[in-house]
């Protein structure tokens, strides 16, 4: 499988069944860079940087306060198509058991 360093990206065959890197170097440099990003962006938000939704299409700015990604529209719209999944999903499910 892929290294998932995304610098690295080597084929590697994995020891265990979780293994996502090619080397404990790349698995520290990836986690390393994980958390840089997740500080640079808490201080962009804290500091009032222009965040917008990350939504394609929606480009409404984001309040400093909101700590997702996406605005709080497209937030219940996602919300809504996944519980009519759900509904969806359970009802195509029970569709089949009363017949039985
Ligand atoms: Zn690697
Ligand atoms: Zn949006």
């Amino acid at each position: 499988m892929k290294c998932a360093h995304n610098q690295c990206g080597k084929e590697f065959t994995p020891r265990t069944h979780n293994m996502k890197y090619c080397s404990d170097e790349c698995c520290r440099t990836a986690t390393n860079e994980k958390l840089r990003d997740a500080y640079y962006e808490k201080k962009d938000r804290l500091a009032g940087k222009k965040r917008v939704c990350k939504t394609n299409g929606c480009d409404v700015l984001l309040s400093r306060y909101n700590e997702g990604k996406i605005c709080s529209k497209c937030e219940n719209a996602k919300r809504t198509s996944d519980r009519n999944e759900i509904i969806e999903m359970v009802r195509s499910v029970t569709g089949k058991t009363s017949k039985a």
